[in-house]
């Protein structure tokens, strides 16, 4: 069995996979919890922790594959930071999730993941490079060049969403103002809708 962990800053999700007679692993089971508003990574990562119990059931995994919901560096399995929980900030999860559930571990943000995922087995099968933009809490990108992610020098390239495109837009998680993500993430469309409401009852 592989387990699949997405740390989705609002959301956690734990997915199990198998063979099936074919030889391709399929996915037998998924768990999905919301994560608080007041939660932070400790908790996040103890609800994870759970719900992947829950599927192995006594087992243990061949793998696990961890796609985080912010910027990491997967050559270290190194969180950096997550924008929207707290405590997160420089925690090695891969090696964590390893000794935890004594098994090989990789792991890399969402949209590095979420990347893959498409080249692979979705919308870019068969193209030998690609961009994938993902638009959820945040908004983030990855790019697949040749084939394999490209990670760039800081194992930050295709983080569109902290790039500045109104410098005197809203203000940002990041410190800056005007960011891509702030002008077009899934609550920045919500706040939006909500005060053209207002202004148009
Ligand atoms: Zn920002």
């Amino acid at each position: 069995m592989i387990l699949a962990f997405d740390f989705g800053g609002t959301k956690n999700t734990c997915a199990a996979f198998q063979r099936n007679a074919t030889g391709a692993y399929e996915l037998v089971a998924r768990e999905r919890r919301a994560s608080p508003p007041q939660a932070d990574g400790a908790y996040d990562y103890a609800v994870m922790g759970a719900m992947a119990r829950q599927l192995l059931r006594g087992a243990t995994p061949n793998a696990i594959g961890i796609s985080f919901g912010g910027p990491a560096r997967a050559s270290q399995g190194l969180v950096v930071l997550s924008h929207h929980v707290p405590g997160w900030e420089n925690s090695l999860l891969r090696d964590q999730v390893a000794r935890e559930f004594r098994t090989r571990v990789a792991m890399d943000n969402d949209a590095n993941a979420a990347a893959l995922g498409e080249a692979r087995f979705g919308a870019g099968r068969g193209c030998a490079s690609l961009l994938y933009i993902t638009v959820s809490t945040g908004v983030g990108g990855g790019w697949i060049l040749n084939g394999e992610i490209y990670r760039g020098a800081k194992e930050l390239a295709g983080e569109i969403g902290h790039v500045v495109i109104d410098p005197h837009g809203p203000p940002c998680v990041c410190g800056r103002r005007g960011c891509v993500e702030q002008l077009a993430c899934g609550r920045a469309i919500a706040r939006m809708a909500r005060q053209a409401l207002e202004r148009e009852p």
